[in-house]
């Protein structure tokens, strides 16, 4: 395999109102680096009914007070599912802003405002596509809101990267992976906020691309959802690293 199926959308560079640190350029930088290893697949909104897989009434409602705002949130949570609708056939990146996985069943936060991992997982298990899953979330930060909506559902198992350091880093990676070869589909929260110059001040470039080929070698049908993320001159690098580490191990 020589590009991976990105999903990605010039609206995700609209500059609605958020903090200064999760800007436009984030997903710019992202694009403009991978884009000869990419085949960009141009989402769709995601419907009121799933958000309703994921949220509940008041909390869409808050978030649709703000057009700007909710029209990029359902389309990049639009954006997760059609990653993983394709993860069935082939790997698949979600190139995708506002990111989602702080965002719960009632509440969000931190730069989140629709789960677009749950929406993404539970939109399969819906239609009956697939019966189990499993999400890691890889970002520096706890996948708070992902925990939040997929607690009280046997069909999914979430595993959430917690390390401080590198090598920990890697062993909980080896550690949340080893059964997921069992599971329909294996879908990744990935945040770049764990790189040696970000805030989590851990992985080196390299590290992505082994990242990258132990999710593939893990389960096949896999799909990336970006997250965090913040030093922007080198996240379209460790992006590449990710993605080439998932097309290495596929050919
Ligand atoms: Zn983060």
């Amino acid at each position: 395999m020589e590009k991976i199926k990105t999903v990605y959308s010039p609206r995700f560079l609209t500059d609605y109102p958020s903090v200064d640190c999760e800007s436009p350029d984030r997903v710019e930088f992202i694009r403009s680096k991978i884009k000869d290893i990419a085949e960009f697949i141009e989402p769709e909104p995601c419907t009121l009914s799933d958000l309703a897989l994921c949220h509940s009434e008041s909390l869409i409602k808050t978030v649709a007070r703000t057009k700007a705002v909710y029209d990029a949130a359902i389309l990049a949570a639009g954006g997760a599912m059609m990653a993983a609708e394709t993860a069935l056939r082939e790997p698949c990146f979600a190139l995708v802003r506002p990111p989602g996985h702080h965002a719960g069943h009632n509440f969000n936060g931190g730069f989140c405002f629709f789960n677009n991992m749950a929406l993404a997982v539970k939109n399969l298990l819906a239609h009956d596509t697939i019966e189990n899953a499993l999400i890691v979330d890889i970002d520096l930060h706890y996948g708070n809101g992902t925990h939040d909506i997929v607690r009280s559902d046997p069909r999914i198992t979430f595993r959430n990267i917690d390390a401080r350091s590198r090598e920990a880093f890697f062993k909980d990676l080896e550690e949340a992976l080893s059964d997921a070869g069992s599971y329909d589909i294996l879908g990744c929260s990935v945040g770049f906020d764990t790189y040696i110059r970000d805030w989590g001040g851990m992985l080196y470039g390299e590290d992505y691309h082994k990242v990258g080929s132990s999710l593939i070698s893990a389960n096949s049908r896999l799909f990336c959802v970006l997250e965090g993320g913040y030093y922007v001159a080198d996240l379209g690098t460790n992006t590449q690293f990710l993605l080439t580490g998932i097309l290495k191990a596929c050919s």
